[in-house]
């Protein structure tokens, strides 16, 4: 068991632990996304904190939705121009998984967006990292997934990079639109899930996913029409982040190794994109690991799982070549294939990824 993150979850959280967040250095690089992270409350509090213990800060703004490598590289160039000492992430996994990469470049001798992927020692700026969405776990993961523009897809970096300090706070999800809210608990569900039906489990990993699929369980309810509710969007924060937790332990699996090419392809949510492939994983997996999820989360049948994500997300229309493009590329990735612990030849994966076409 390795988290080497100190994690404060806590209503106001960011102003509690300012002291912590200034001793990281001198002089802040901020990635944000354009306008959540100003709307949400999250950059005042950051702002109001650094402001307090005479830290100076600049803002990198641009972080899209699956962010590019070319945007790291323009983040990590500003930072370096700007003599930033150390990285605030604050956003959904898309501005935190690009502080992560940022963080790494700026500690390289040379900005190069090829050193991403190559491998070589794991060196970062220190990093804090305040998440504003309730699904990617990023803030506790060594994980930092970006867009390669070249290679038509996304791909984790060859880096690990765990942050320092992560901050979390329920209230900056309280504006968020319901649909985003729903997207993002459900890739925090699918890490959970993943986890737990995965090679890699063990007593320590299972304590984080089934805490948090209990807490997901209980609030999932209000995923269908939003909610303001301080204590719902405190643990949909807290399922979130120990998903989070339980994937840094042992990996994603085979629905996020199908989702990224629908993602990239049709520009389908990164939640609902895995969301798309979870019932068919459940559906593939062995009988007992099935029911102890199923059981856990409330629902009796792999049939009523799919009826509720297809009631909540709605029905998506995948062309089949986009599947089959799916599994060929992931059916070469054995590494990830080795995360699901039952025999998966090229018909189960397809399976898998045709479960929705054929049971909606
Ligand atoms: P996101 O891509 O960071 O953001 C999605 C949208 O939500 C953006 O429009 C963003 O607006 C908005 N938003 C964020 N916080 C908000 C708030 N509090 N209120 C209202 N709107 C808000 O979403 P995400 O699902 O969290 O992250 C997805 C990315 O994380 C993908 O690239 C995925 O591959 C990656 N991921 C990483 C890990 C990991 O372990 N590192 C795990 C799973 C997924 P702005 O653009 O204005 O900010
Ligand atoms: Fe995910």
């Amino acid at each position: 068991m390795y988290m080497p993150v100190v994690v404060y979850s806590e209503d106001d959280a960011v102003l509690n632990h300012g002291k912590e967040l200034a001793a990281l250095g001198s002089r802040a690089l901020i990635l944000t996304g354009r306008f959540s992270a100003k709307n949400c409350g999250a950059l005042d509090d950051t702002i109001k904190v650094l402001d307090g213990y005479g830290i100076t800060y600049h803002i990198f703004n641009r972080v899209e939705e699956n962010p590019s490598t070319h945007t790291v590289v323009q983040a990590a160039e500003e930072g370096r121009n700007e003599k930033a000492d150390f990285v605030i992430g604050i956003g959904g996994g898309s501005p935190l998984d690009a502080a992560k990469a940022a963080a790494f470049l700026m500690c390289c001798g040379e900005i190069k967006e090829e050193l991403l992927y190559q491998c070589g020692n794991d060196r970062h700026l220190p990093l804090a990292l305040i998440p504003t969405t309730c699904g990617t776990g990023s803030e506790v993961t060594a994980v930092s997934v970006l867009t390669v523009p070249e290679l038509k897809t996304k791909k984790s970096i060859s880096h690990r990079i765990f942050g320092d300090i992560a901050l979390v706070d329920g209230k900056y999800l309280k504006r968020m639109p319901v649909q985003i809210l729903r997207n993002t608990a459900l890739d925090a569900l699918t890490h959970m899930i993943e986890s737990r039906i995965n090679t890699g489990a063990d007593d320590f990993s299972r304590m984080y996913s089934d805490s948090g699929m209990r807490i997901w369980s209980r609030n999932m309810k209000y995923l269908e029409s939003g909610t303001t509710e301080k204590k719902v969007l405190a643990e949909l924060m807290n399922a979130s982040t120990m998903g989070g937790m339980a994937i840094a332990q042992d990996g994603t699996g085979i629905p996020h190794g199908l989702s990224y090419s629908l993602t990239y392809k049709l520009q389908i949510p990164h939640g609902k994109a895995v969301g798309y492939f979870t019932a068919g994983y459940l559906a593939a997996a062995d009988e007992s690991d099935r029911r102890t999820v199923l059981d856990i989360l409330g629902f009796s049948s792999v049939e009523q799982f799919q009826e509720y994500y297809l009631r909540m997300y709605g029905k998506t229309d995948v062309p089949h070549e986009i599947l089959e493009q799916a599994v060929d590329e992931l059916w070469k990735n054995k590494k990830k294939l080795s995360t699901a612990p039952f025999d998966v030849d090229k018909e189960k994966l397809e399976e898998i990824a045709f479960y929705t076409i054929m049971h909606s």
